[in-house]
């Protein structure tokens, strides 16, 4: 058969399950609905790399789905080659499990449009990123909340959870989905309308596990309008000191209210403590800026600006970078990481590019409702705390990681403190109960029902 022949044939059947094509050909097929690509074409190179340069791994075949029917031949081709799944969207996994080692990976990038389907209802493709979500929305005065970084996909934010600057007054990223429409492992499409239980297990529990989300419907939420930042620095802090500020940080961030985030950032010796306020300048409020501007080395306060242009302050580097980041643990109070943090802080302090990271969560993170109609468990923990190291050239990659490994010791060496799905690390164990928690026995359920065949698996995937 000669290419035109062929590209005619590929135009009367949209999806061609069955086709059994001739690999020269393979990268013409269902070019409407997913085109594959194997290594060697620039295409294929493209669609494999994503946002860490440290993870680097070469699938069997790419499939580009345009379309839920795309999705759907991906899978029941997977299905026929006896290939792992891996589902990508913007490409942000810490670990690069939206990648793969010689199987597929079905690359949604196109499937990024914005929708509304009524003044309270947005359509989102999974990979929208982040700006393009806010730019769609906050001009009309609404928000779903999410995360920061302009890059990052809904897909991946959401169906781990996704937390944010807002989440403390509007909830996780995930509490605002309605609804969603997902490929399952049997290449079944399945809308959550009919089925209110894969809806609860995808607001904090799909992330790559039993099926590949085709779109999401989320309820948008009034915005905010405006947004002010404070920020409190101090300089080549010593390990008492850098101790002792986060002790009263952690008492102080518990008393914020809603409508302020908090995060204390160790970056080497510079203790960092960032305040954003999208409400009133309450007592509390201002009792924690007073604190935090008598005892700091720098205190600089932005003006109140409008929101849309604050989250931009926000939005980081949009180019791929080399990195490790993961979950350091989630905390109730200053109590759950106190015996430990003064090593912590020392070693921190000795490692070039290393940032240890606890974020205020709490407020409507915590909502009962919210509780109950998701599977992401730990919402009554206060904290949420992250580990950073970056390097620039992949020779200091090695010496990187080792000091990263050394902290985690330090501050998890039972390896049992409960973990962000969204800040996964490859060497968790007991992985992936520990994303999961008391969730994890009905998203076993799910896969069984949506992927007994184990299609969509890698190093942390749920087990049924
Ligand atoms: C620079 C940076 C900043 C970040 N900031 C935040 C933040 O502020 N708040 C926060 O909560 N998180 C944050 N994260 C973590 C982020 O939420 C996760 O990395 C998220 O999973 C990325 O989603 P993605 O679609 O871009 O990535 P991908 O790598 O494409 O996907 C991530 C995971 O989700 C799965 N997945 C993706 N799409 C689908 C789909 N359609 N169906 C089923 N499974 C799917 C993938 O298989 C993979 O396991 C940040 C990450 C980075 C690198």
């Amino acid at each position: 058969m000669k290419r035109k022949d062929f590209i005619k044939l590929a135009a009367m059947a949209p999806v061609s399950y069955f086709l059994e094509l001739p690999s020269f050909l393979e990268n013409f097929s269902n070019q409407e609905d997913v085109m594959y690509f194997r290594k060697g074409t620039e295409a294929y190179e493209k669609s494999r790399k994503g946002f860490n340069k440290r993870i680097d791994k070469y699938p069997s075949i790419i499939a580009n789905c345009r379309t839920e029917k795309g999705v759907v031949d991906a899978v029941l081709r997977a299905q026929k080659e006896g290939l792992p799944v891996a589902v990508k969207s913007g490409g942000h996994c810490m670990e690069g499990f939206s990648s793969n080692q010689g199987g597929m990976v079905v690359n949604l990038s196109e499937l990024n449009s914005v929708e509304w389907l009524d003044e309270h209802t947005i359509q989102v493709g999974p990979a929208c990123t982040l700006s393009k979500l806010y730019d769609e929305l906050l001009p009309k005065g609404v928000i779903v909340p999410g995360g920061s970084c302009a890059g990052v996909a809904v897909g991946g934010l959401a169906l781990g959870g996704g937390y944010g600057l807002l989440s403390r007054s509007l909830g996780l990223t995930c509490d605002s989905m309605k609804g969603l429409r997902m490929v399952n492992g049997k290449g079944q499409v399945i809308d959550t309308d009919s089925d209110p239980d894969l809806l609860k297990a995808c607001k904090g529990g799909n992330s790559g596990n039993f099926g590949i989300v085709t779109s999401i419907r989320f309820n948008v939420h009034r915005a905010p309008t405006h947004m002010q930042s404070f920020k409190f620095r101090s300089f080549s802090v010593s390990t008492t000191r850098a101790f002792s500020l986060f002790q009263q940080w952690f008492e102080k961030s518990a008393l914020l209210p809603n409508h302020c985030f908090s995060a204390f950032v160790l970056n080497r010796k510079t203790a960092y403590i960032l305040l954003v306020n999208t409400g009133k300048l309450t007592e509390e409020v201002n009792s924690f800026i007073a604190s935090f501007k008598s005892i700091s080395d720098k205190y600089t306060q932005s003006v109140r600006q409008p929101l849309s242009q604050a989250l931009k302050n926000y939005y980081g580097r949009r180019e791929p970078l080399y990195f490790k980041n993961a979950s350091a643990g989630l905390y109730n109070d200053f109590k759950d990481i106190e015996d430990r943090l003064k090593s912590v802080i020392d070693k921190v302090g000795k490692t070039t590019g290393m940032i240890f990271q606890v974020n205020t969560l709490g407020g409507k993170v915590r909502d009962a409702a919210y509780e109950k109609a998701s599977v992401f468990p730990y919402r009554k923990h206060s904290f949420f705390s992250e580990l950073q190291v970056y390097w620039d050239r992949p020779s200091q990659e090695e010496s990187g990681l080792k000091s990263f490994q050394e902290v985690q010791m330090m501050i998890n060496p039972k390896g049992d403190m409960p973990q962000y799905r969204n800040y996964p690390d490859i060497r968790f164990k007991n992985a992936p109960q520990v994303y999961y928690g008391g969730s994890y026995p009905f998203l076993q359920k799910m896969k069984s029902r949506h992927d007994p065949g184990n299609i969509f698996r890698y190093e942390q995937s749920i087990v049924a």
